[in-house]
């Protein structure tokens, strides 16, 4: 059952009281519907993709209400507080160091160095992120493969029935996703164009600014963003071999069980962490339990097969 309610102080105070249980509900930014969650709680942020039905672990960006929430999370250098300065509140995302006691759940960042940041504009979800008092992770609030939904029709259209709560503010300003730019030493690069154009972004920050890739844009998801363990992994390893760190799940319990009930928003929740781990310790290679190939799991199992490839 989703509730439906009017962008007033009271549902935003729902809203809030959702989000401390870690609950991800729906609120309106100035670009698209957003699913929000509490982005230092790993289950939280699990549960955004078993909402979205989301196949795979993409680095979700981070909502905070101003500057100095930023500078908490992520090493903010000239450039960074000159596009801040420039565009915040609005529609720019920033990939930027992450900072070692940022507090963020690995998932959020899809256990990346990096995390991606925007101070949204909008006051619905401005409201939300002060009566919550947590950085918001949020994706678009959308099923996996459907378009990105500009008004709260379309957030029921595909995740009514999964989801406590969508805070109905109307239609969306922009309808089109924040611009995302990585800031680096010498230069901006264009992750994903939006409304925010490269010349602005450039003079903001009195740096050039590249498209990544060669020439063209890379696909969300496919960016220089994925995460993977040095050491080489074995999937669906029942023992250990004497040289290799077991992640368990349910009743292979290994070196760390990802969830002794078998729980896969839990296991979610901890799959990061627990591949750093493994990565960290003295055993020279990694072996993973059977996890089952429904709802989480897929993504537990497509991020599982991607750090085991050859690479
Ligand atoms: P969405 O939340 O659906 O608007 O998409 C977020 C986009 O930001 C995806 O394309 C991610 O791959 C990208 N992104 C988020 N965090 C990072 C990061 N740390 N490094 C690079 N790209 C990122
Ligand atoms: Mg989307």
């Amino acid at each position: 059952m989703t509730d439906l309610l009017p962008y007033t102080p009271d549902t935003i105070a729902r809203a809030a009281a959702l989000i401390a249980a870690g609950q991800p509900i729906a609120v309106p930014s100035e670009t698209v519907y957003g699913l929000a969650a509490d982005a230092r709680s790993g289950e939280a942020v699990a549960r955004i993709y078993a909402a979205k039905g989301r196949p795979a672990f993409n680095p979700l960006i981070v909502h905070l209400l101003d500057v100095e929430a930023a500078a908490q999370v992520a090493e903010m250098s000239d450039a960074a507080r000159a596009l801040a300065a420039a565009f915040w509140p609005g529609p720019l995302t920033m990939v930027l160091p992450r900072r070692a006691d940022a507090g963020l759940a690995s998932l959020a960042t899809a256990g990346l160095e990096t995390v991606a940041l925007r101070v949204p504009a909008h006051p619905a979800m401005r409201d939300l992120l002060a009566a919550a008092g947590t950085p918001l992770a949020a994706p678009s609030a959308n099923t996996s493969g459907t378009i990105s939904p500009t008004r709260a029709a379309h957030v029921l259209a595909t995740l009514g029935g999964r989801i406590p709560l969508v805070i109905d503010g109307g239609a969306t300003g922009h309808g089109l996703e924040s611009t995302i730019v990585a800031v680096e030493a010498d230069r901006l690069r264009l992750l994903r164009p939006g409304p925010i154009g490269m010349e602005a972004l450039s003079a903001a920050a009195s740096m050039p600014v590249e498209v990544a890739g060669d020439g063209r844009i890379e696909a969300p998801g496919q960016l220089a963003s994925h995460y993977a363990p040095g050491k080489t992994l074995r999937l669906n390893a029942r023992h250990a071999e004497a040289d290799e760190w077991l992640i368990g799940f349910g009743a292979i319990a290994g070196d760390r069980n990802l969830s002794p009930a078998g729980d896969l928003v839990e296991a979610a929740a901890a799959l990061f962490d627990a591949l750093h781990e493994a990565d960290a310790s003295p055993r020279a290679r990694i072996a993973v339990a059977p996890i089952p190939a429904d709802g989480l799991g897929l993504a537990i199992a497509d991020r599982l097969r991607r750090a085991a490839a050859p690479r």
